[in-house]
């Protein structure tokens, strides 16, 4: 099968060919269709994040039909339609995992660092990891949702936003922009602020209440902050523009460094500063159900499967709103998506 590689160390990808993977008994076998691209593909591909494999197939929002099932799995149909996510192994047995926490659990594995993910004609998952989809669905709206969306429904929980609250979104690409959609769907006020005419565009035809370049300040204080740009100089930034009582996520696998900050002016009033790190199943199928119950589609733009490197570069550069997703399949669908293929 044709397939995108990154190796350790070499801070690209490359096109090649690798034998097609076969399931294990516990696995579906999927032929890929679509893959969504991440900032956390820059970050392994740049290794922000170290290596967990020699090399490995990047993406992890992949959309695809199950075309073979392991002798052990149940409740898969070939020609099923399934997502492949960033979360595809947890221990089962620790503490995180027994408590509704397996997103901490030791023994993760990952979709696209530990294991080859959806930059390939073909992949395979745990059909326990794997998220059942309806056949209806447009892949191109459904695979931003798979990291992206289940993501920045986590950091919107855990920003603790009140009813109403005003949220501030720093950075507004492919999480941010979902995200803004969910917190504007249950009543809440979003202020963007973000590099970039083309995001500041994409938050005003979203319709939130104030638009910011990256230096501008909200016209009032935030109840609540999530930091999307993978950049530490932010976070003194959104803790600064917090009413006290807030609370300030960082939603990011990686962070530039944090500078030095003020207790007395930016952490003591009870401001809460937070994490997001990966997400639970049960994040995902709530957030897949939710998505769809408020009709969230992301902004996507569609690259051809053979411009993945070409993907990386925009998303690395800021050239491309919203999410950025990769017809892999022949058959992914219309080409009439905001077709990016320069
Ligand atoms: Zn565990
Ligand atoms: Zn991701």
């Amino acid at each position: 099968m044709t397939a995108w590689t990154t190796s350790a160390g070499q801070h690209t990808v490359e096109c090649t060919t690798l034998p097609r993977p076969r399931p294990g008994p516990a696995q579906l076998l999927v032929r890929v269709i679509v893959c969504g691209v991440c900032r956390t593909d820059l970050h392994v591909i740049d290794e922000d994040i170290p290596p967990h494999a020699d090399r490995v197939v990047p993406g992890h929002q992949i959309v695809g039909e199950v075309i073979a099932t392991g002798a052990d799995v149940t409740g898969y149909d070939i020609g099923d339609r399934v997502g492949i996510a960033w979360l595809r192994h947890t221990c089962g047995m620790c503490e995180y995992c027994r408590s509704g926490r397996e997103n901490l659990c030791p023994r993760t594995r990952f979709t696209g660092w530990d294991e080859d993910g959806g930059c390939a004609q073909y992949a395979v998952v745990d059909a326990g990891y794997a998220y059942r989809l309806p056949a209806d669905v447009d892949p191109f709206a459904i695979a931003p949702l798979l990291c992206a969306g289940i993501i920045g429904y986590r950091a919107l929980r855990r920003a603790n936003l009140p009813p109403g609250g005003l949220l501030g979104i720093y950075g507004f690409g492919s999480s941010a922009h979902i995200a803004a959609q969910l917190a504007m769907a249950s009543g809440a006020r979003v202020a963007a602020i973000t590099r970039g005419e083309g995001n500041r565009q994409l938050a005003r035809d979203l319709g939130v209440a104030f638009v910011g370049d990256s230096d501008d300040v909200p016209p009032e204080p935030l109840d609540a902050a999530i930091v999307f740009a993978p950049v530490g100089a932010i976070m003194p930034q959104a803790l600064a523009a917090t009413a006290p009582g807030g609370t300030v996520v960082s939603a990011g696998i990686h962070m530039s460094p944090i500078p030095e900050f003020s207790y007395d002016e930016l952490l003591f009033g009870e401001r809460d500063l937070r994490s997001v790190t990966a997400n639970t199943r049960a994040d995902g199928d709530q957030f897949l159900r939710l998505a769809r119950q408020l009709g969230i589609t992301p902004h996507v733009t569609v690259y051809p499967f053979g411009r993945v490197d070409t993907a990386l570069e925009d998303l690395r550069a800021g050239r491309a709103e919203g999410s950025l997703v990769i017809a892999v399949a022949d058959d992914a669908g219309p080409a009439d998506q905001g077709d990016a293929a320069k």
